[in-house]
């Protein structure tokens, strides 16, 4: 079975000067089975200790085309030679927003940022600032990034439906977010329109946005019903609240219009990270030609490093293939192999299943149907599911270590990946 000897030993290393030997949080496995990664090609990464993967976690998305994409990474090197950053624009940017907008129908114009999180937090700023509201609503089991305002959940702990009428409370995900940041901060769950209406007709002068991700990449891709979001969104207009997709994992992924294309809907304003540069660091917010203006007409924004020429050029080249290439087409071909595959190992073993999201990023669960709202995918139980994640680790397959993300697929997720990947899956199974 696979040997983590170097992985191990650098975790010791690491953890002295590293809080829990990792970057970010969601690193860490556990001191025995953390893994520090050597390199990345394709759909496959290396470990230290040389154990090769299939890996379907991506980055949490971005490596759309596969890792080290030379194409993509071509275009950085040029983008490199531009120089950096110049606290002034390139002309490059013109050509990823006008991209952007092609693709995207919502999209008027566009703007950048660095990170999902930022481009969220930019967003909801705009929010504020177009219609002078301040409070704000978020669907329950949402992931929008790691800023206050948007670090919420409910908590189910000691929630019993059977004995209240009562929604779960709100409790912050974690130590550091502020009490007072609850006030201005509602969330209701997924697909009931009527709550959603209800919260509107009480608040919905106080209202500044409404911030939805239509397919809960955080979730394992638990997904709203289209209708509910096309709901959503004329509640939004009888309201003057302003839609706020975020499609940092949806978009230039599940459609080259994101979720929006697919479910049929408009964003006022809309949020991209990951898949539009192939791992590069580059967010972009997007909207309506009439809300984006309020950008340098009262509203904040800025940053040093927003349109970096490497991140932008890697951008530019990643979106040209999305745009031009059967690209979208062929990773979700891949994405329902593998699901096809997988259904035929559990079905020869009477094992229920179903799948959620989209093939590009499709969510695995025990059970008849997937779960469609948080509650219900918050009080599944996901025992199966974990433990065999764990065992398709030692068999050469990353997925999330628990039943939390969806399954991501890249264009370098070829037959010999899936091969691997089913056999791997058979012998986890
Ligand atoms: N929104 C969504 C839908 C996300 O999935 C994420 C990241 N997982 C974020 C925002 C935050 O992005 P980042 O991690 O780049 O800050």
């Amino acid at each position: 079975s696979r040997k983590l000897t170097k992985s191990n030993a650098h975790f010791k290393k690491a953890l002295t000067r590293l809080p829990l030997g990792v970057a970010s949080n969601f690193r860490y496995w556990g001191d025995d089975r953390t893994i520090y990664v050597k390199k990345g090609r394709g759909g496959r990464i290396w470990d230290l200790d040389d154990n090769a993967y299939v890996d379907y976690r991506l980055g949490y998305g971005p490596a759309i085309l596969g890792y080290a994409d030379p194409r993509v990474d071509e275009a950085a090197r040029q983008g490199m030679e531009v120089g950096g950053v110049f606290a002034l624009s390139t002309e490059r940017e013109y050509e990823v927003a006008d991209r952007i907008a092609k693709m995207v129908s919502s999209v008027d114009l566009v703007r950048f940022s660095n990170s999902g999180t930022e481009a969220v937090m930019a967003a909801l700023r705009l929010a504020r600032g177009y219609t002078g509201r301040d409070s704000y609503v978020i669907l329950e089991g949402g992931y929008h990034g790691l800023f206050d305002a948007v670090l919420w959940a409910t908590s189910l702990d000691r929630w019993d439906p059977e004995t209240t009428d009562e929604d779960p409370p709100l409790v912050p995900y974690s130590q550091g977010v502020p009490e007072l940041v609850r006030r201005l901060l509602q969330i209701t769950p997924m697909n009931d329109a009527n709550r959603l209406e209800d919260l509107f007709r009480k608040n919905g002068d106080r209202i500044a946005a409404l911030l939805i991700e239509p397919i809960q990449g955080n979730c394992c891709g638990i997904t709203a019903d289209p209708e509910y979001v096309r709901a959503a969104r004329q509640l939004c207009d009888k309201y003057g609240v302003v839609l706020i997709i975020d499609e940092v994992k949806t978009g230039f992924r599940v459609a080259k219009g994101g979720v929006q294309e697919l479910m049929g809907v408009e964003a006022d304003i809309c949020t991209f990270a990951k898949a539009m540069a192939n791992g590069y660091q580059i967010a972009a917010i997007g909207g309506r030609e009439d809300i984006m203006r309020k950008y340098g007409n009262g509203v904040a924004h800025g940053g040093t490093y927003t349109a970096h020429s490497v991140a932008i050029a890697a951008a530019a080249k990643t979106l040209e293939i999305l745009d031009e290439t059967p690209a979208l087409e062929t990773i979700a071909a891949y994405g329902e192999r593998l699901q096809a595959g997988m259904g035929r190992i559990l079905n020869d073993r009477g094992i229920v299943h179903s799948f959620a999201g989209h093939p590009s990023m499709g969510g695995l669960f025990f059970a008849e149907e997937p779960p469609t709202n948080y509650r219900d995918w918050k009080t599944s139980d996901y025992t199966f599911y974990d433990t065999m994640a764990a065992h398709l680790h030692d068999e050469g397959v990353i997925c999330e270590p628990d039943s939390r993300e969806p399954w991501f697929i890249c264009e370098a997720h070829d037959q010999s990946c899936l091969n691997d990947t089913l056999a791997a899956f058979e012998a986890a199974v």
